[in-house]
């Protein structure tokens, strides 16, 4: 498989943090999606797709599994 964007040939698969805004905080979602690691491009399948739907679908009407991590602070 090759990168769409660079034409690169190294997809890997990484864990990264998806991150979703919710009012003003940020929260992120870790999931393992194949990564080109020339220039950083995503891949992501249909189930990733709908996994990510569904968790901002719920996050929409419960903080449920939610821990908090840090704060979001903004200067001045
Ligand atoms: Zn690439």
């Amino acid at each position: 498989m090759k990168c769409v964007i660079c034409n690169g040939d190294e997809i890997k698969v990484m864990e990264v943090k998806e991150e979703f805004t919710l009012g003003n905080d940020i929260v992120y979602v870790p999931i393992k999606v194949p990564v080109c690691k020339n220039c950083g491009e995503r891949y992501y399948d249909r189930r990733t797709m709908q996994f990510l739907e569904e968790i901002k679908g719920k996050l929409g009407c419960t903080q449920e599994n939610l821990k908090e991590i840090g704060k979001v602070l903004v200067y001045g």
